[in-house]
């Protein structure tokens, strides 16, 4: 999820093109960076932590690696914690094949088993070192190195982008899938990388890779096939991007990057995990976590919403369950049951409030899971369970994709401890289009447009009822963070029992409406109370009841089931608040006062 980066043809100064590399990469967020070294043998050196800790180590040498061929890569962990052994790049046993890895090999396992059963001893927790081993083993065979390559690559599933070196050889080998590389052109120097920036000081020519395209590339040259070693053509355009737009992908700010990348995000949070034909879902992870008699979820801000979530999920699946803001629970009266699972959702695993209602939990003797982004965090180190949402990085310091990884891994766990089968089949099959009708609202929304005709107004309702309604109160959380408007989330039929009275035409008031069932039109009983009062309606909807009818202005989300469709009217809420922020000219990554991990009490 992370950086990659790969040269050829530069012979001297390969391991600074290679670091370099790796520090314009830097802002996508990692944990741990490596590089490796190509001449009659390979030269790898790696290491936890910042990349400045792999230069003193590069540095504390006696001799400096050398070779006409690098790779590098940065790691952000998705399976195994952030330590040297598990830091790529990643070796076969004899080390003469060494590979870099971005992403998710979904059936590593069985591939492990495998090649342990052949007798293979592997040296880190990755999925990723599945990959050097085969590799090796192909090129054990009579096979060329391109094809003990395309052989490997038949063998593994998921999401990747992977660079591949052999020592002895002056090619590095690459393909994407479900995960970006870039090649960079110059004049016999050949670069490959996750994002342009990394090789943007020696070209702007560049070759975008589609998802199944096999590069190699050399000190003469590149070439593209496909994966049955077919030529592929392949257009070369130049890029006229500053470093710093292309830092952010060609987005203006990160949070507006993260919210493109949420379809991506969320096929890597489900990647492994449902089995479509069946109906089920599996995650590994919770293979021992058991039925509790009770879940308490313990969270703070948009996390928080994610919990209020989680547990109408529970409750669905037959599990009683609440949700408390983890500053209130360690201190609070609240009862922390014995026999019961205490849920911390954490999109860093380093809040400090919610890190200490989990020590308090666990004090008392409960179990405890972590739901987090961050492998080998506090939160997910000191817990029983750790269910990792897989989201990547999250710069911005509004969670917006992280958020939406909550919602989906709060599925996976509700489902997977209640062992539901009743109708599953149907929330599977929703799960898996989530990303594409979520890809749906990102290219059809109308949200800047809408909120062009607001940005004098100074309050703003948000309102939903059951699932939509921690959506109402994470749309009106994220508004109020980057707008620094005044923002209000309520449950819709609670309008009336006080903040009514502070409904007029100049608050504008967003109403989740989906499905035409009883919950949704008591909602639209509500719209009509706030439409009385002259508001202006803005409905966010799939277009199954006549909201519309009241509605000034409609954001629309495609048809889904009840579950997943507060994940979609979330991201035109996130849009909303962006487009309203970049209006009024806000600081929108680094919104005052706000910081992204808040590891004070
Ligand atoms: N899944 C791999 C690991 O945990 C790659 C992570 C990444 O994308 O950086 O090592």
């Amino acid at each position: 999820m992370c950086g990659i980066i790969g040269c050829v043809g530069h012979h001297d100064d390969t391991l600074d093109v290679v670091l370099d590399g790796l520090e314009t990469l830097e802002y996508r967020g990692y944990d741990s960076a490596g590089v490796a070294l190509v001449d009659d043998s390979i030269d790898v050196q790696k290491k936890q932590g910042r990349l400045e800790a792999l230069r003193t180590e590069i540095a504390k040498r006696d001799v400096t690696p050398t070779g006409d061929v690098g790779i590098g890569h940065t790691r952000w962990s998705t399976h195994g914690p952030p330590t040297d052994a598990n830091a790529h790049p990643h070796t076969d046993e004899a080390g003469q094949v060494a590979v870099v890895h971005n992403g998710i090999i979904e059936n590593y396992q069985s591939l492990r088993d495998e090649l342990e059963a052949e007798g293979v001893t592997f040296t880190s927790d990755t999925d990723t070192e599945v990959i050097p081993h085969l590799f090796a083993a192909y090129l054990e065979t009579d096979l060329s190195t391109e094809l003990a390559f395309h052989r490997t690559l038949e063998r593994i599933d998921g999401s990747y982008a992977i660079a591949a070196v052999v020592a002895g050889d002056d090619r590095i080998f690459a393909t994407r899938n479900d995960s970006p590389l870039v090649l960079g052109i110059g004049e016999n120097q050949y670069y490959l990388a996750s994002d342009v920036p990394a090789f943007l000081e020696y070209t702007r020519d560049v070759v975008y890779l589609d998802d199944g395209d096999v590069a190699i590339i050399d000190a003469d040259g590149w070439d593209v096939t496909d994966g049955d070693g077919e030529s592929v053509d392949k257009e070369v355009s130049t890029v006229t991007w500053s470093a710093e737009q292309t830092g952010k992908s060609g987005y203006e700010h990160y949070m507006l990057k993260e919210i493109n990348e949420q379809p991506t995000a969320l096929r890597q949070g489900l990647s492994g995990r449902l089995d479509e034909l069946a109906g089920d879902i599996t995650v590994e992870e919770l293979d021992d976590v058991g039925f509790p008699e009770t879940v308490h979820f313990v969270a703070c801000g948009t996390s928080y919403h994610a919990a209020l979530y989680g547990v109408e999920l529970f409750r669905e699946v037959g599990v009683p369950a609440q949700a408390f803001l983890a500053s209130e629970y360690a201190t609070g009266p609240a009862p922390i049951p014995e026999d019961g699972l205490i849920v911390g959702v954490t999109q860093s695993g380093e809040t400090a409030d919610t890190l200490s209602a989990l020590r308090e939990a666990q004090g008392r003797g409960a179990k405890t899971l972590a739901l987090t982004n961050v492998v080998g965090s506090t939160a997910a180190r000191e817990c029983d369970h750790a269910l990792y949402i897989r989201s990547g990085p999250e710069i911005g310091v509004a969670a917006t994709k992280t958020f939406s990884s909550q919602l989906t891994a709060l599925n996976l766990l509700a489902e997977t401890i209640a062992d539901n089968t009743r109708g599953s089949r149907d929330l599977v099959l929703a799960l898996r289009d989530v990303p594409s009708d979520i890809q749906q609202v990102l290219d059809e929304t109308t949200a800047e447009a809408i909120v062009d005709e607001y940005v004098d107004n100074e309050s703003f309702f948000f309102i939903g009822r059951g699932l939509h309604f921690p959506v109402a109160l994470e749309g009106a959380l994220k508004f109020k963070e980057i707008t620094y408007e005044h923002a209000e989330g309520f449950a819709s039929g609670e309008l009336k029992h006080g903040p009514l009275a502070l409904v007029t035409s100049n608050t504008p008031v967003f109403a989740i409406v989906t499905g035409n069932d009883e919950r949704a039109r008591k909602t639209i009983g509500n719209v009509k109370e706030v439409e009385a009062r002259d508001a202006p309606v803005i409905a966010v909807t799939d277009g199954q009841s006549d909201v519309e009818r009241y509605a000034d202005h409609v954001l629309e989300i495609p048809e889904t089931h009840q579950r997943t469709a507060p994940m979609l009217a979330n991201v035109q809420l996130q849009l909303v608040a962006y487009h309203m922020a970049n209006q009024l000219g806000r600081s929108i990554d680094k919104p005052r006062n706000l910081a992204k991990s808040v590891t004070v009490e």
